[in-house]
């Protein structure tokens, strides 16, 4: 859809907006009873385009007319589209909703930051796939959230940078963690703790003359670190015997 520059944000425009994004986050997975209780309001006025009330009603609101919309009169400055705005606020009630699945060391390894730390980052366009996502990691979630939504999960050209990916990652798996009804991801597993569950198995099934059972890496949740190197774990196991 072609997008159209508006200078005042009517209750029309607002529900059509509105439709378009709903049916992106439940084609998406993210769309649940919680997220559908989340009211949103046109208001008259704000500084900002809209906000998300965290952590208190979780409620909505977009601005009718906005001072950051007057500022996109100066020259050079850049037009946000309505529906980047309400996925993006939509974002930060995905966030609000799902805690659990927020305040975890995922979200850390994936964005370098507790969800709700409020220290900035400096900009770079490698890291961050806007200059608002480097107001904190709140933020850096919802503006990668937001294109997420916009090009339906498939990383652009123009954002595949390793450290985005990594983000990108996350938010796929926290939207098939929200489509399967998990509110807290799977307990990771240390490569020592692993060791010691695999160690007894091994020696067992060696007794019993089996072979070695084989590691089937089926644990998507966890992060490479946490897992055996691939095409090493019988070789350094067995090292051990
Ligand atoms: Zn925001």
């Amino acid at each position: 859809m072609a997008f159209k520059k508006h200078w005042v944000i009517t209750l029309k425009k607002l529900n059509r907006a509105l439709a378009d994004v709903r049916a992106e986050l439940d084609k998406s997975g993210f769309w649940n009873p919680r997220l559908a209780n989340i009211g949103v309001y046109l208001t008259w006025f704000g500084s900002a385009y809209g906000w998300q009330h965290y952590r208190r009603s979780g409620d909505i609101e977009i601005t009718a007319f906005s001072l950051c919309r007057l500022c996109e009169a100066i020259p050079g400055s850049e037009s946000v589209p309505l529906r980047d705005i309400v996925r993006h606020e939509y974002a930060h009630a995905i966030a609000d909703s799902n805690r659990g699945l927020m305040r975890s060391s995922q979200f850390h390894r994936a964005f370098g930051k507790h969800h709700d730390s409020d220290s900035p980052s400096v900009y770079s366009p490698d890291m961050h796939v806007s200059k608002y996502a480097a107001e904190d990691a709140g933020e850096d979630f919802a503006e990668v959230s937001m294109c997420y939504l916009k090009y339906s999960g498939k990383l652009p050209h123009h954002l595949d940078t390793p450290a985005i990916r990594k983000k990108w990652g996350f938010v796929s798996q926290l939207c098939s963690q929200i489509q399967s009804g998990k509110r807290r991801w799977a307990p990771e597993i240390s490569m020592s703790k692993l060791t010691d569950i695999y160690l007894p198995v091994l020696e067992q099934a060696q007794r019993l003359g089996l072979g070695a059972p084989c590691i089937v890496k089926t644990w998507s949740d966890w992060s490479q670190e946490t897992l055996f190197p691939v095409g090493k774990p019988r070789e350094s196991l067995f090292s051990k015997l």
